[in-house]
C-alpha cells in the first residue's frame, strides 16, 4: 500500500534503544535521522547479556553482532542455595525462541548497530543535542542544538560544548532514546515512578582460569548474585544488595570503583562456597539502582524509548534488552502508521502495550506465585530469582513454569 505522505522520523539517543529503533524503521523503508549530544560513543566496554529472542531480532535486521568470536553463549542459568544447585534452567527447552542467550560487550552491540545502518545510509549526526520538543497538533516541533568541538580541536565525550545554531525539525515521530536522565521525558512532563527499595549494583569484570561454559549461575543469599561467562575465558559477577547497607551506603557516597581485593572481600562475605580463579579485573563499578518506570509512553507523536522510559532490573540487563524489544514494536507500529492502516487507534494500543509490557517486567517478581510443589527455597525467594532470569514475556512464563512457578491471577 503507497504511504500517506512523506513519514520522517527523529530518535535523539544513539545507545542502544535509538539505533535499535532507527534501524527496525530503516528495516521497513520509513525516513529516519539519528542524533546524539556526545562526539564519541561513551567508553562503556563492559558486558551485557542480550536475551535470545533480541539477538534474533538483531540479527534479522542485519545487526552482525559477531557471535563466535564477540561472545560467549548461555544456554542454561542455574539457580544456587547455598552450596546446592536448586534448578538448572534450560533456554533452549523453555524458551519459544530456541537460541541461547549471549554475553558480549555493549560497544560491540552499539557498533554492530550503528554499522548496520550505515551500510543503509544513515549516519548518527553528533555533536548534536535534544534542546526542546513541543507538540504541535498531530506532530512534534523539535529544536536540536548543534555543538562544536572544544577549543583545543578534540572531539568532547561530553556536553560542555558550545551551541553553534539551532536546527528545528518537525518530523512525524519523534523516539526520545536519550537515556534515564531525558530531556524529552522533562521537557513533556512525563512523570516518574519508582518501584521497589533503591538498590546497589557492585560489578566485576575479571580473568580467571574456569570455563563455566555456556551456564550462567545466579546465588540468592544475604545478597543476590549473578556469574555470567564472558568471551576470552573472563568472568562477569554482579551483586546487588540494598543501598542502605553500611557498606554499600560508604561506597555510594565515596563513588567507590571497587578493585580485586574488594572482588575477594565480596565474595568471601556473600559465596564463601564459590572458589573461583580471580586474575585482572578489567572493569567494575558500584551504582544505585532504582526499578522506574515512566508514567507515560508517549505524548502526541514524541515517544520514550529504553532508559528514558525505564530503569529495570541491571542482573539480566532487563533494561537493555527491553528497550530494544520497545523499538522493535514501535518501529511496526510506526510503518504501519505510514502505511495507513489505522493510525490513531494503533498508536494508542501501541502506547498502552509498551507501559503495559515495562510495568509488567518492572514488577516482575511481584506477578508469579509458587506452585505447591515448587522446592521450598524457590518459593520464599522468588521475588529475588525471577528478575534475573535473562528472558521476558512468554519465555519467561515458560522458565517460571520449570521453577514450578506460575503467573498470579490478575
Ligand atoms: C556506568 C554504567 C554501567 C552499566 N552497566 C551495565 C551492565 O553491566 N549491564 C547492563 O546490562 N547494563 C548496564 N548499564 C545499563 C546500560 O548501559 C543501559 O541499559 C543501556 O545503555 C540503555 O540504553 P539506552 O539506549 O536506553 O540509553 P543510553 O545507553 O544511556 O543512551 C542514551 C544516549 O542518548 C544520548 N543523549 C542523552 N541526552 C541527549 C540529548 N539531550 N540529545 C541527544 N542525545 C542525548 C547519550 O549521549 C547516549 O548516547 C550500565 C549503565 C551505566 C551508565
Amino acid at each position: 500500500m503507497a504511504r500517506k505522505d512523506r513519514h520522517s522520523v527523529l530518535v535523539a539517543g544513539a545507545g542502544p534503544a535509538g539505533l535499535a529503533a532507527a534501524l527496525f524503521l530503516r528495516q521497513r523503508g520509513v525516513d529516519v535521522e539519528v542524533v546524539d549530544e556526545r562526539w564519541d560513543a561513551r567508553d562503556d566496554d563492559f558486558h551485557v547479556i542480550l536475551h535470545p529472542d533480541v539477538v534474533e531480532r538483531l540479527d534479522d535486521a542485519g545487526a552482525r553482532l559477531d557471535l563466535a568470536h564477540a561472545a560467549h553463549p548461555v544456554d542454561t542459568v542455574v539457580v544456587h542455595d547455598g552450596t546446592r544447585r536448586v534448578a538448572a534452567l534450560r533456554l533452549h527447552e523453555t524458551a519459544v525462541r530456541p537460541g541461547p542467550a549471549a554475553v558480549l560487550p555493549l560497544r560491540v552491540v552499539r557498533d554492530s548497530l550503528e554499522e548496520a545502518l550505515r551500510q543503509r545510509q544513515v549516519k548518527v549526526a553528533r555533536h548534536r543535542r535534544l534542546a526542546r520538543v513541543d507538540r504541535v497538533s498531530d506532530r512534534v516541533a523539535v529544536e536540536v542544538d548543534v555543538l562544536d568541538r572544544d577549543s583545543a580541536g578534540y572531539g568532547v565525550s561530553h556536553m560542555e560544548g558550545v551551541v553553534v545554531r539551532t536546527a528545528r525539525h518537525e518530523p512525524t515521530h519523534l523516539i526520545a532514546a536519550d537515556g534515564f536522565e531525558s530531556v524529552a521525558r522533562q521537557q513533556l512532563g512525563i512523570g516518574w515512578r519508582a518501584i521497589g527499595a533503591p538498590m546497589a549494583t557492585v560489578a566485576f569484570e575479571f580473568a580467571s582460569g574456569w570455563t563455566p561454559g555456556p551456564e550462567a549461575h545466579v546465588y540468592v543469599g544475604d545478597a543476590v548474585a549473578a556469574l555470567w561467562p564472558a568471551p576470552h575465558r573472563r568472568l562477569r559477577l554482579t551483586f546487588q544488595l540494598p543501598a542502605s547497607t553500611p557498606l554499600m551506603a560508604a561506597w555510594l557516597d565515596a563513588r567507590h570503583t571497587p578493585d580485586r581485593a574488594d572482588l575477594a572481600m565480596m565474595i568471601d562475605a556473600h559465596l564463601p562456597w564459590v572458589h573461583l580463579p580471580i586474575g585482572v579485573v578489567s572493569w567494575s563499578q558500584v551504582q544505585w539502582t532504582q526499578v522506574g518506570v515512566a508514567e507515560r509512553a508517549c505524548v502526541g507523536a514524541a515517544w520514550l524509548v529504553g532508559e528514558a522510559a525505564h530503569q529495570l532490573s541491571p542482573l539480566a540487563s532487563h533494561s537493555l534488552n527491553h528497550g530494544v524489544r520497545m523499538a522493535h514494536d514501535l518501529a511496526a507500529t510506526i510503518d504501519e502508521v505510514a502505511r495507513d492502516q489505522g493510525a490513531g487507534e494503533r498508536l494508542a494500543h501501541q502506547a498502552a502495550r509498551a507501559r503495559a509490557q515495562t510495568l509488567r517486567l518492572a514488577e516482575v517478581g511481584e506477578l508469579y506465585q509458587a506452585e505447591p510443589d515448587a522446592d521450598p527455597f524457590v518459593a520464599a525467594n522468588l521475588r529475588r530469582i525471577v528478575p534475573t532470569l535473562p528472558v521476558a514475556g512468554l519465555e519467561l512464563e515458560a522458565l517460571a513454569r520449570s521453577l514450578r512457578l506460575s503467573p498470579k491471577p490478575m
